[in-house]
């Protein structure tokens, strides 16, 4: 690749690693710029009543302590060991960061990536084999006024995670018969049933679909507010085997918050507590929603066997994929794992490089990031994480 002061790079996302990504870019002199669809750290607004499960010293770096620190010296952040919720991280790191005098000027919300191509090819063109670099991407931009512009650049950064396409909850991760018309009365993203949406969930009866954290968060805070409220009824479905333990627990968890959620949520599903019914080995056929607050049946098999279920709400909480909209006129197949594409220069960070595994955390993000940067740079051995902070 060529020399980095003469690369221009565009980061994708303003979430916690988009961010992160382009504090590092500068650090090494790079011409950098971070486009973002809404606000800054925009999908955490969707969870930011959840606590994190891993501590603030583990979703933050040295790089955005010190771009913090160096602003304003007497600035003091949460402690290494805090749990912060969503909201929390990003009213006290990722804000900040965004408004940091090394990130000002840098950042561009409310533009929305629409597509990427390269300048003067197809990608149906023969790639060419010559060690000639590639023409530069061509980024289509659309900004609030609804005003589209291209603007080129060398290096991609795609850090868009993945909570903007939510999943369906039909078999084969299609949506269910009428899942595409009742999905406007149904929610897909964590819900605050404690806080903001207490009044809606209270005293109902309520379907939730899915067996990750993210349900299992759902199910703890149902079967608290079912404490208050003995008429909140909660139906948990899993499509998971047959077993009374819907969340596998990792073995020796470090995160011993993730855990706790994990026994918990296991604990209601096989006790029955919190005026909840679990059932696995569960397949949606299809939902019909009775009109705005009119309630809903669901139809499905509970272990083959034909069942259905008329509720007043329906929470899926069935995860997430990440959009390939973007890059799909680029070789930038659906991510499962990796940072590197097909396409030279176009990385994919963060938890959209994780395709549909929702098992991100933000540390391996900022791996992520460093080894990015070894290959922009051609310098194995650069790693800006590993010195102490200024
Ligand atoms: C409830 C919940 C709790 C979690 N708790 C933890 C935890 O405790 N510890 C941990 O390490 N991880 C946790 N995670 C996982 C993960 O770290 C977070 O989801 C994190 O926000 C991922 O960061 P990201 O930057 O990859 O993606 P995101 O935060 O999703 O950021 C992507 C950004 O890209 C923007 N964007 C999307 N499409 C476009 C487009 N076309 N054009 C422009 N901008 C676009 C979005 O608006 C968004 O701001 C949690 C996740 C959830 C959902």
């Amino acid at each position: 690749m060529s020399k980095v002061g003469t690369q221009r790079i565009a980061v994708f996302g303003a979430g916690p690693i988009g961010l992160e990504a382009a504090l590092y870019a500068l650090a090494i002199g790079a011409d950098v710029q971070l486009f973002e669809m809404g606000q800054i750290g925009e999908q955490l607004l969707r969870w930011g009543f959840v606590r994190m499960f891993s501590p603030f010293g583990m979703n933050s770096t040295n790089l955005g302590r010190a771009a913090l620190h160096r602003d304003q010296p007497t600035r003091e952040l949460p402690p290494d060991s805090d749990f912060l919720t969503g909201t929390e991280y990003r009213e006290q790191y990722l804000v900040p960061l965004a408004e940091s005098s090394a990130l000002r000027g840098r950042i561009q919300t409310q533009t929305r990536i629409l597509a990427v191509g390269r300048t003067g090819w197809r990608k149906s063109d023969p790639i060419p084999h010559t060690r000639k670099p590639l023409p530069p991407f061509r980024v289509l931009l659309r900004d609030t006024n609804n005003l589209e512009r291209i603007e080129t650049f060398d290096v991609i950064l795609d850090c868009t995670g993945t909570l903007t396409r939510p999943s369906t909850i039909g078999d084969g991760n299609i949506p269910a018969i009428g899942e595409t018309t009742a999905s406007a009365h149904m929610t897909y993203w964590p819900v605050d049933v404690l806080g903001s949406q207490r009044a809606h969930y209270a005293g109902k009866s309520i379907i939730v679909i899915g067996g990750g954290y993210t349900a299992a968060t759902t199910i703890c805070d149902l079967a608290t507010l079912a404490e208050d409220d003995q008429a909140t009824w909660t139906i948990w479905l899993t499509r998971g085997p047959r077993s009374s333990q819907p969340l596998p627990r990792i073995p020796a968890d470090p995160l011993k918050e993730r855990d706790r959620l994990a026994v918990r949520a296991n604990s209601l599903a096989s006790r029955g507590d919190g005026n909840l019914e679990f059932h696995t080995q569960t397949v949606i056929d299809e939902v019909t929603c009775h009109g705005p607050d009119q309630g809903f049946c669901v139809r499905g098999r509970v272990g083959g066997k034909p069942m259905s279920w008329d509720v007043e709400r329906v929470i899926a909480n069935v995860g997430y994929r990440p959009d390939l909209s973007i890059g799909s006129e680029l070789r930038v197949h659906e991510p499962t794992g990796s940072i590197e594409t097909e396409e030279p220069g176009y990385f994919v960070l963060g938890s959209k490089s994780h395709g549909r595994d929702a098992n991100f955390l933000l540390r391996e993000g900022y791996d992520q990031i460093r080894r990015a940067f070894t290959a922009i740079t051609g310098k194995p051995g650069l790693d800006l994480y590993n010195q102490k902070a200024a």
